[in-house]
């Protein structure tokens, strides 16, 4: 392993940048599942060239999802990636894919094609060295994690529960940290209703469900606990007709961000036991939290010190951060699993008109993941 595989990667960089732009100008949201496909057969194509035992996972209503195994093992690492992209098709013609300042920009190019373009040059620079993991690698890529992953957690935690480790390419945050922990979350919709009434002729009959309404505002946001990592947001509210009718019907959507799965029951519990203020008005809560939180184990701080021996390998210095956002990083850890993410691209911009990722960071972050492939048992 005294081979510094940054330089041999810095040798590919133009046509790792290639194959990320093939990737990128096929535009793939979420819904449409043709576009998606289309990339998905292109992926699948690739990786098998590599060796890889490639399966498309028909799918009714978004892209087929694609599962692929590489080397042998009893015990198998699983590896984690998307390519579905919020940009509808048509975006490129506003944001093309481009080189600009040291920079790939495009939709897509850091949440996060490069993910998955990275692990293909690893897998090659495998093959052509006649290098094997020590455990069977298997390459787990979803078409709708854009959307919560409605389709594929199911399938994922069931990988997860299989392999000793989960790795997600997700991007890197900001500065190049790997990710060690996420919050997990969801939406609560509080939903009120009273009784209509001439706001003027019938006041007293009336059951205001706006004003029922803010009784629970105000206390939905004090179950906020910044210290446990907990936030709880008000973000939308509407209700009411008219202002000379008494309304009988309010709501609320509520974003929900826990830290770990105390806070999530706690909040849960607080949520239900919810009572109207007016003996005639009625609450009824929907929603949940939908992703648990992906919480720094043991497990996961042993994988970020192993990373952290492969980056300083190729002289590099690699660090850790919690972020609030989620991935598919937190169904593998639920799943009981250890994982790391963030072993993609540095970069910035998900989901804005200048995402792009850094060119210079592209040879030490596919280095990396092939150290981490090789030597992970
Ligand atoms: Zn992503």
């Amino acid at each position: 392993m005294e081979k510094n595989w940054t330089s041999y990667f810095q040798q590919q960089l133009p046509e790792i940048i290639e194959e990320l732009r093939t990737y990128v100008e096929m535009e793939t949201p979420t819904h449409n599942k043709q576009a998606v496909d289309r990339l998905g057969s292109l992926i699948a194509e690739r990786f098998r060239q590599l060796g890889c035992r490639v399966e498309s996972l028909p799918q009714e209503q978004y892209g087929n999802q694609l599962r692929m195994e590489y080397g042998d093992g009893d015990e198998q690492i699983l590896i984690l990636g998307h390519f579905d992209t919020v940009k509808e098709v048509g975006t490129l013609a506003v944001e093309p894919c481009r080189e600009e300042n040291g920079r790939l920009y495009g939709p897509g190019t850091y949440d996060m094609k490069a993910g998955i373009v990275f692990s293909y040059f690893a897998l090659r620079a495998m093959m052509e060295h006649n290098l094997s993991p020590k455990n069977k690698l298997v390459f787990f890529w979803n078409t709708d994690e854009e959307i919560g992953s409605v389709s594929s957690e199911m399938l994922i935690r069931e990988e997860a529960k299989r392999s000793k480790y989960a790795l997600v390419l997700e991007p890197a945050a900001g500065d190049g940290s790997l990710k060690t922990s996420r919050k997990g979350g969801g939406d609560f919709i509080l939903k009120v209703t009273g009784r209509a009434a001439h706001a003027g002729n019938d006041h007293a009959k009336g059951v205001n469900a706006i004003a029922e309404l803010a009784h629970h505002v105000l206390a939905i946001q004090s179950f906020t606990n910044y210290e446990a990592g907990t936030t709880l947001s008000v973000g939308t509210i509407t209700g009411g007709s008219a202002s000379n009718v008494v309304p009988d019907f309010a709501m609320t959507e509520i974003d929900v961000r826990i830290q770990s799965r105390e806070e999530s029951e706690r909040i849960t519990r607080l949520m239900s036991q919810l009572t109207p203020v007016h003996p005639e008005a009625k609450l009824f809560v929907e929603g949940g939290i939908t992703k648990p939180p992906m919480e720094r184990t043991a497990g996961t701080e042993k994988l970020f010190l192993h990373a952290q021996e492969q980056a300083r390998l190729e002289s590099f210095e690699l660090t850790e951060q919690g972020v609030g956002g989620t991935s598919d990083g937190n169904f593998a850890a639920d799943a009981g699993t250890p994982t790391l993410d963030g072993l993609g691209p540095v970069g910035d911009g998900a989901h804005a008109s200048h995402e792009h990722i850094v060119i210079d960071a592209i040879p030490g972050r596919i280095a990396v993941m092939l150290r981490m492939f090789l030597t992970l048992s």
